[in-house]
């Protein structure tokens, strides 16, 4: 053990990203393009042919450093969401988002609080400013709001709420939602993480900016990694009012958002028919999977994202194994044991012939 740094830093387990394509390539003996990749809940159609065309004319000024306040993707998120262009924070992935709230919010010893089962990106950013974890029981491997409410302590600076979650899916109602901001009290500030919005079914959408409207204390946070197919520019941003988006505005670094990565990102955002598409992919792509599963008498969290968290046995040991099977098969699934979930595998939804792949190869993998 080193003997750098302090024991909150040493004590963090680092990240673990779904293995890339090359790897499992190399360690398997397999070819690259017979690989199928479900592990990260990226967007099986990849960049939007808008945000190319953008990125290629934006390439010609890498020279120069990006516009450190973003005028322009600013000024796109605003008219969208219809927020003031100063309400809004920039961050390379919302992943830096959640991380530049816990620097900007959190002191070393005081609390953070969010749900077993939550990403895993909210215990690293909590740890990573010596922060105190409180972890609430999941209910049905999902937040259980109230008890979240009634676990916030005198010192807990920052609440971090995922919906859809990652990596299980669940989704909480508006209703819900509302009444946990009114039980917080004004002085936690509340990370509303919506990575998946977009893959919402209309009836399950709402404004989240009319509640940063309505709750000082309210950060709304969204990317362009999963429905936009931006993973690999690192793009997100957060929506809260002035007094908030300001110390976050303090902490996060000038030129976190690179060039290519705001040009696509303004491309990607008025690109409906690409959303839509996507979307819909998403929507047959989850019944699809989830009549497998049926078909083989597995037990799924019903989901509201781009992925599916599916029980593939009763032993501790099911995840690892059944996953060694499918990559030894040339598909990258992403085990959650780290999650606390070893019996479970988290699938990402694919394009049609991916899913099939993938579904054929479970097959024998449990056979
Ligand atoms: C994927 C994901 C993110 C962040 O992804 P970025 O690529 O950093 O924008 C944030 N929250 C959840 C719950 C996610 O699953």
């Amino acid at each position: 053990m080193s003997q750098f740094g302090p024991d909150y830093v040493r004590a963090i387990a680092p990240y673990q990203a779904g293995k890339p394509i090359a790897e499992v390539a190399r360690e398997f003996g397999l070819d690259e393009a017979s690989i199928v990749k479900l592990a990260s809940n990226e967007n099986p159609f990849g960049v939007p042919e808008s945000s190319r065309a953008a990125m290629a004319q934006a390439a010609a000024d890498l020279g120069r450093y990006p516009d450190a306040n973003g005028f322009e993707l600013k000024a796109a998120l605003s008219s969208r969401y219809d927020v003031p262009a100063e309400w809004i924070t920039l961050g390379n992935g919302s992943n830096d988002i959640l991380e530049i709230a816990a620097h900007a919010f959190v002191q070393k010893g005081e609390s953070v609080v969010y749900s077993q089962y939550s990403f895993a990106v909210y215990a690293l950013a909590t740890q990573g400013v010596g922060g105190r974890a409180i972890v609430v029981p999941a209910r049905d491997y999902g937040h259980d709001l109230d008890a979240m409410a009634a676990a916030i302590e005198a010192d807990t600076r920052l609440v971090y709420v995922a919906n859809p979650n990652n990596p299980t899916g669940t989704f909480i109602s508006a209703e819900q939602i509302e009444a946990f901001l009114d039980k917080v009290p004004a002085n936690v500030v509340v990370v509303l993480d919506e990575a998946y919005n977009e893959y919402l079914a209309l009836a399950h959408q709402f404004e989240s900016s009319a509640w940063v409207r309505k709750y000082p204390n309210l950060v709304v946070s969204r990317t362009f990694s999963k429905a936009y197919g931006l993973a690999g520019l690192r793009v997100g941003f957060a929506i809260a009012q002035p007094a908030v988006t300001d110390l976050m505005n303090r902490i996060r670094q000038p030129f976190n958002v690179n060039s290519l990565a705001q040009a696509a990102a303004i491309a990607a955002l008025n690109d409906k028919e690409f959303l839509e598409k996507g979307a819909r992919n998403n929507a047959e792509g989850y019944q699809q999977m989830i009549a497998a599963f049926e078909e083989l008498g597995l037990e799924y969290v019903p989901s509201f994202g781009n992925f599916v968290l599916v029980k593939v046995g009763s032993d501790d040991a099911a995840g690892a194994r059944v996953n060694l099977a499918l990559l030894k098969q040339g598909v990258i699934v992403r085990p959650v044991g780290n999650y606390g979930l070893p019996q479970w595998l988290r699938i990402s939804i694919g394009l049609p012939q991916e899913n099939a792949t993938f579904i054929e190869a479970l097959k024998k993998a449990l056979g």
